[in-house]
């Protein structure tokens, strides 16, 4: 199975579970490596009430030290985060990457202006909203992202669709100008499968997505982004079909910022 490197603490204050039990979990899915990646402090704080703050990153570092001495070299424990993209953030993340010696970042976009869409609270705004304009607000910030050059794995693709909530017509329009922006930046993207637990019943990205993006040359990671030990390695044989339906033929493995094609079983 490949690595799974989209997963979170308790920390974000919606997550459980101890580290032993979700490096159990990990071992026992047959991964290959597993990696933590819990939402990262955002200034001005409080910001919100889904992610830990900056005071609390020391106690990350902890949890994934007790992650790695549980683990004990049964298999290789990586270190992340998960970073918001927000207009004008790049100090930030760069000020992040700097406090640890991470793995790899991880980059999503969860936030357009003050609104983090993929929010359930916000199930009224999205009714009122124009679909359209939020997918193309959406899609130009992905972009953006893509092009900062400041991470190593773009989250979630079009997370925008969680509540199902789709233009109409063939989606493409979005999704090319995107994919020219991440093949340029480099990184890979995540094929994310909580997707499919969630009202889009999809996975992250959505198939035609995954076939450009294969072409484009985008490499991949697979991850759950579970939220509970559970949760690690779920649908990954769902995932890798898809994958290879799409065309990939390898994810990647991530070490101190460093990438290597590992074959898709
Ligand atoms: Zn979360
Ligand atoms: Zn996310």
């Amino acid at each position: 199975m490949p690595a799974d490197y989209h997963t979170h603490t308790p920390l974000c204050r919606h997550a459980g579970g101890a580290p032993e039990a979700f490096v159990d979990a990990a071992i026992a899915a047959g991964l290959t490596e597993y990696g933590i990646s819990d939402h990262a402090p955002q200034r001005p704080e409080p910001f919100d009430d889904w992610r830990m703050s900056e005071a609390e990153l020391p106690e990350y570092f902890e949890w994934i030290a007790r992650a790695r001495a549980h683990a004990a070299g049964r298999i290789p424990i990586r270190a992340g985060l998960e970073c918001d993209w927000l207009d004008g953030g790049e100090p930030w993340i760069a000020d992040l990457a700097s406090r640890h010696d991470w793995d790899y970042l991880i980059g999503s976009v969860h936030y357009l202006g003050d609104w983090d869409f993929d929010n359930p609270k916000w199930l009224g705004r999205w009714a009122e909203s124009d679909v359209e304009a939020v997918w193309t607000h959406y899609w130009q910030t992905y972009a953006r992202m893509a092009e900062s050059g400041l991470f190593d794995i773009l989250g979630h693709p079009d997370l925008v669709k969680k509540f199902s909530f789709r233009p109409q017509g063939d989606l493409a329009r979005f999704y090319e100008p995107a994919i020219d922006a991440i093949a340029a930046g480099g990184c890979a993207i995540e094929l994310n499968t909580a997707g499919w637990h969630k009202p889009c019943a999809e996975a992250y990205p959505a198939p035609g997505f995954l076939e450009l993006a294969c072409s484009a040359g985008v490499p991949l990671v697979i991850s759950s982004d579970s939220h509970a030990p559970q949760e690690v390695g779920r649908d990954f044989t769902k995932a890798i079909a898809l994958a290879k339906a799409a065309g990939y033929r390898e994810t990647q493995l991530f070490e101190k910022h460093r990438r290597r094609g590992e074959p898709l079983a």
